[in-house]
């Protein structure tokens, strides 16, 4: 008997088929003797729609009535599928995550977990229930919801799995695992059988949107088995993050390509340069509780020089804002904002014991003419700010460059 955490995205949960669906599949994991915690998403669309409804009443809708009305997507998913589990005569119970008691920071909309009471569901999970929680939300120390940021409930599956020490994190989604690049921009991606937990981070960090960053965090920090699966397909074994590397000579030097096109670009244009002017620029921006990604300063010139940086672009009009209320203080000529940018990443664990591949994707890019605005590397992945009409182009050229859609690549 193992203990399995099942979590299901909104394409899964999508319609009333598609949660019987869901029911079906877990009914056979109880057959076969285990414990089932299943996690919901809000049906596909939904949590869309209702931020749409939010901002037709307030333009930057309030944080903390955002997340109360965000957070009743899942809501309906979890009792629909609780119903349908009894209706196959199951026992089932569904709760929201204020009632597992996911504790949470008050940093509404990407609330951080701080600790998961697993009493109910231990209980539950012992007199045979499957557990069903709401995926994507908690409740801070004041008993307000909170949302855990866009694909949260992949961190809810995770942490779930960590704290109840389940033997396995299932994600079930619409594609059957992990690829090369997103296979809806590059249909000749293939899938991986095996990622390593290092480059998943990278691959989540940098765009790719099947597993959300926190989920995969988690699963290092506690080691949680974690598995991604297709929902639509009764076989396969999808894609296992695995702990090891492969340092067979068969390693790829590049596992995936990942973008996203969720950034703004914000330029500090004639800054004193001088000590001090990165901290002074970023300082507000993060007491604002925004997260900068990628920074670049050139070299001065006549004393002075261009800091650029990219934040999320839901975070852009505000950084806009708080960069241009300090421009005088820190004695800036002008701040300028680009929202049309996309940002696009090589990962794989390869690139470690090979040389070149900057070099390498630098000439692949610029066959195509496109520009690099920003470029920054780690061990482990090299990524360029594009401007954003030309990102699928890009992904595309690199993919077939580096022979991702070659069996064995
Ligand atoms: P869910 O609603 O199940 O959470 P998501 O839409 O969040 O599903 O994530 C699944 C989607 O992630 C896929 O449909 C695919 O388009 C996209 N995706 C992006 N990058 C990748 C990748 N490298 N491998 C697989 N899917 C990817
Ligand atoms: N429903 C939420 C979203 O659309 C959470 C999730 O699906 O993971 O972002
Ligand atoms: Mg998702």
């Amino acid at each position: 008997m193992a203990l399995i955490v099942q979590k299901y995205g909104g394409t899964s949960v999508a319609n009333v088929e598609r949660i019987r669906a869901v029911a079906e599949r877990v009914a056979k994991f109880k057959m076969l003797g285990h414990q089932v915690v299943v996690v919901l998403s809000a049906m596909s669309g939904e949590t869309n729609r209702l931020i749409a409804l939010a901002k037709e009443i307030q333009a930057r809708p309030d944080p903390r009535e955002l997340d109360m009305l965000v957070s009743t997507g899942e809501q309906v998913t979890i009792s629909l599928l609780a119903m349908a589990l009894k209706d196959l005569g199951l026992k089932a119970k569904s709760y929201t995550g204020g009632q597992v008691r996911i504790l949470t920071d008050n940093a509404f909309t990407k609330a951080r977990i701080l600790s998961i009471d697993e009493g109910n569901m231990r209980r539950d999970l012992d007199s045979g229930h499957v557990v069903v929680v709401a995926g994507f939300q908690g409740v801070d120390a004041d008993g307000n919801i909170t949302t855990l940021g866009r694909g949260g409930s992949d961190t809810t599956g995770v942490a779930l799995a960590a704290a109840l020490k389940a033997d396995e994190c299932q994600i079930y989604t619409d594609v059957d695992g992990v690829y090369t690049t997103d296979p809806r921009i590059v249909p000749e991606a293939r899938r991986l059988k095996t990622v390593t937990f290092e480059e998943m981070l990278e691959m989540a960090s940098l765009g790719s949107k099947v597993l959300q960053i926190r989920a995969v965090e988690f699963a290092g920090k506690y080691h949680v088995k974690l598995r991604v699966l297709s929902s639509f397909q009764d076989e396969g074994d999808g894609t296992l993050i695995t702990f090891e590397e492969n340092d067979s000579m068969e390693q790829p030097v590049i596992s995936g390509i990942a973008f996203n096109r969720d950034e703004a670009k914000i330029t500090v244009v004639g800054v004193p340069d001088q000590p001090g002017v990165a901290y002074k620029i970023l300082g507000p921006v993060a007491d604002a509780n925004i997260d900068v990604d990628m920074i670049v300063q050139n070299v001065g010139h006549e004393n002075t020089t261009d800091f650029t940086f990219t934040v999320h672009r839901n975070d852009f009009n505000k950084t806009l804002d708080i960069v241009k209320a300090h421009a005088a203080a820190i004695g800036a000529r002008t701040v300028t904002g680009d929202d049309k940018i996309a940002k696009v990443s090589i990962v794989g664990v390869g690139m470690r014991s090979h040389v070149g591949v900057a070099r390498k994707m630098f000439e692949m890019l610029s066959k195509e003419n496109i520009n690099l605005q920003m470029i920054s590397t780690s061990e482990i992945k090299i990524s360029v700010v594009v401007e954003d009409k030309y990102m699928e182009l890009a992904v595309r050229a690199l993919h077939q460059g580096f022979e991702l859609d070659k069996a064995g690549a």
